[in-house]
């Protein structure tokens, strides 16, 4: 048997929780702790003097030397400088373990070099971080010893966001304050606050570590730039939900155990469609906890890895022609009282208020796909979206049977007297109980399906932040319902008005809902007729920050000013022009240094064989064919391989950022398929031990 573990006692013994807190910290600062979170009053630095001297001697407990801001700059993952405790030594030669106030509330990193977009030159490189009061300490240990981690926003100078955190923020005030006055107009004066509930499903690779140290492009790049598929790929779907092997699962229990003890909910674990592929799904939780949990899910999860001898691949497609990995975004509006905002009941024809709600959320969605999409844009990300894999990069909304029924009679006749009931589902046996069924199926083709009391944004990356997604919904929705409460604040008959207003919103956003299959050819094509964006590549998507209907929606509700904006625009044509680089760079190293000269030995060998046989007097007919066909394959190699070298000099001359990136997607990525094909072809007829490195068989089916 394997070692027991005690959840309740292990979860969230790193965390500086609210219980912690009240355990800890006097009456009243606990208080005034609370006031300041609710916005009622700020925190005084007595206070966070207090604050962080409990903070310090609960985090010494716990092992801690140092302490960090830990916060979310614009390169996706998250960013640290680690501080002792200690203080100057003191005469008698000894130093004493300090933290005050102002050191747990602000830092001031040198942050130079982290990306700006050109809101923060160098040479003013002054970055502050500030204290999240709503999302707890923890305690996080490594090889350098456990830290205490503050979780923190990050900006400059001049107050602009160079991170994921302050945005996400701002979004939820804005999403809250518009929320708040729908519920109002439905009488619901209890309700005190509005909060995006998210649960980030992860889907990740584990692949052995000394194999995937072979591999120039896994290490430099986190995907395979060649690689020809084995005979067996995800064609039996024997993977997943398949039973656990050994060695992932001592990893998924380790995994468990040290994201539990981070307070992160992990809830559900299941293999994959692809080989070696698995998922990790947590219990939901406000918005930006969610978001620095995700986070964590991802460090934690190579650390883990790395302990058990594996590699933990996050990249959005780490092997061609299987199953890539996304991160499915669940999110759905819960006040502080409780109640899910997207719960329809057992009648949504009756719930008026729900279907509001609906309508509200359709025409955000419809108004703004293109940001939506922008939004799951990140430079692994190409290859699923509308690429080499579903969801397709166009969005629409699925809503099954019952809303979709509901939402055609709203539309058809102004009303809706019926919803489809959800049914039971006969067994047709009486050793097992008939089963309640759901009043819709599933639809995994949809990039944005309505799951029963939440919304399923299935195009984020996995290894991207799901802040920027959720920024989006949030303040698309906060615009949305701005508009509806503006509407029926004034009127005179609130349920006539309130009637008149779904109608309209869902006659005039139909369009964005779809049912069927979307990884068809004819829904790309329906699509375009209907007038939907379909924006298949990050160089482009990114345009999308720089419109007006961008610059003019995210000013207006507070979350990015006009220069915040384009400088995220120009980050992300930066970041993918950056990496496109580095992949292109590593092709042209893999090929030149390692698959070229294998080709030129195996094929010596062959030749040498062929002169051996004809010396023997016979036709060495096998050889030929075969040196026949991999010397066609090399020339190809090194044909494509200098012209990747020659476009990418081009592209050195560019100095346009978003003409660079889309440069770097027509021409250079073009270039990196035309040298991978004739590589791959070499992989399958080329002897195994010439090969130099692990191949896919050896990556995907040897864990
Ligand atoms: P599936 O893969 O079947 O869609 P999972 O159990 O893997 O389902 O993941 C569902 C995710 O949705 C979990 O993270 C879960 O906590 C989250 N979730 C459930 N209810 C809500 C809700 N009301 N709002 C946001 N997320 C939710
Ligand atoms: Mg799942």
């Amino acid at each position: 048997m394997s070692e027991k573990t005690d959840v309740s006692a292990i979860f969230g013994e790193n965390v500086f929780n609210d219980s912690v807190m009240r355990a800890r910290l006097p009456k009243n600062t606990y208080k005034n702790f609370h006031a300041a979170i609710d916005g009622i009053r700020e925190l005084t630095m007595e206070d966070a003097d207090v604050i962080a001297h409990e903070m310090k001697e609960w985090a010494i407990e716990k092992g801690a030397t140092h302490y960090t801001h830990w916060f979310q700059p614009l390169t996706g993952s998250t960013a640290e400088k680690h501080d002792a405790f200690i203080s100057a030594p003191l005469p008698s030669g000894k130093v004493l373990q300090q933290f005050s106030g102002k050191e747990l509330i602000e830092s001031e990193p040198d942050a130079s070099s982290f990306p700006s977009g050109g809101l923060r030159a160098t040479f003013e490189a002054r970055g502050y971080t500030a204290w999240d009061l709503t999302s707890p300490a923890f305690v996080r240990d490594s090889a350098t010893g456990p830290i205490l981690c503050i979780p923190t926003a990050f900006c400059s100078y001049t107050g602009e966001a160079l991170d994921q955190k302050t945005p996400l923020l701002r979004s939820m005030e804005a999403l809250d304050k518009q929320a708040l006055r729908i519920l109002r107009l439905f009488g619901n004066d209890h309700s005190r606050k509005v909060t995006p509930s998210v649960g980030a499903e992860q889907e990740y690779f584990l692949v052995d570590r000394e194999k995937y140290l072979q591999r120039k492009d896994l290490v430099y790049t986190g995907r395979t730039l060649f690689g020809a598929m084995p005979p067996k790929g995800q064609e039996l779907d024997d993977h997943y939900f398949g039973v656990i092997r050994e060695r992932i699962g001592s990893f998924m229990k380790d995994l468990n155990e040290e994201l539990w003890k981070l307070g992160v909910s992990a809830k559900t674990q299941h293999n994959e469609v692809a080989p070696a592929q698995h998922e990790l799904a947590p219990i939901y939780a406000e918005v930006n906890i969610a978001t620095d949990n995700n986070q964590l899910t991802m460090e934690v999860m190579k650390k883990v890895a790395y302990r058990h001898g594996l590699a933990c691949l996050l990249h959005e497609k780490p092997f061609a022609g299987v199953n890539g990995s996304g991160k499915h975004n669940n999110w759905s509006l819960t006040t502080d009282d409780g109640i899910n905002l997207l719960d329809p009941g057992k009648t949504p024809h009756e719930n008026i208020q729900f279907l509001l709600i609906l309508a509200g959320i359709l025409k955000a969605v419809d108004v703004h796909a293109d940001l939506l999409r922008e939004s799951a844009s990140c430079v692994g990300n190409d290859q699923r979206l509308g690429a080499n894999e579903a969801p397709p990069a166009i969005i629409s909304v699925f809503l099954g049977d019952q809303l979709e029924d509901v939402v055609r009679q709203l539309i058809d006749t102004g009303s809706a007297t019926s919803s489809l009931p959800s049914g039971t589902l006969r067994t047709s046996t009486s050793a097992l109980p008939n089963i309640r069924k759901d009043a819709t199926d599933r639809n995994r083709t949809s990039p944005f399906a309505f799951t029963g009391n939440k919304f399923e944004f299935r195009m984020v990356g996995s290894s991207d932040s799901i802040a920027p997604p959720n920024v989006v919904l949030n303040t698309i929705v906060a615009e949305s319902f701005c508009e509806i409460a503006d509407e029926l604040e004034k009127a005179s008959d609130f349920d006539l008005a309130c009637h008149d207003l779904i109608k309209k919103l869902l006659t005039e956003h139909q369009r964005i809902i779809f049912n069927g299959n979307g990884y068809t050819k004819e829904w790309e094509e329906e699509a375009k007729r209907r007038g939907l964006p379909n924006i298949n590549c990050m160089a482009y998507a990114v345009d999308m920050l720089r419109s007006d209907k961008a610059i003019d929606l995210f000013g207006r509700f507070g979350v990015f000013s006009k220069t915040e904006l384009l400088s995220r625009a120009d980050i992300k044509y930066e970041a993918y022009s950056k990496q496109t680089a580095i992949e292109a760079k590593t092709m042209i190293n893999m090929s030149g240094k390692q698959i070229i000269p294998a080709v030129m030995s195996y094929e010596g060998d062959v030749a040498a064989s062929a002169a051996a046989v004809k010396e023997l007097g016979e036709e060495p007919s096998v050889q030929t064919e075969i040196l026949k066909e991999t010397n066609s394959d090399l020339k190809a190699m090194q044909a494509a391989r200098t012209a990747l070298i020659q476009d990418l000099k081009k592209a050195e001359e560019i100095t346009d950022d978003s003409v660079k990136a889309k440069y770097y997607h027509d021409t250079i990525t073009v270039d990196m398929a035309a040298l991978r094909a004739p590589a791959d072809r070499l992989e399958m007829v080329v002897d195994k031990e010439y090969w130099p490195f692990p191949s896919y068989g050896d990556l995907l089916f040897e864990v």
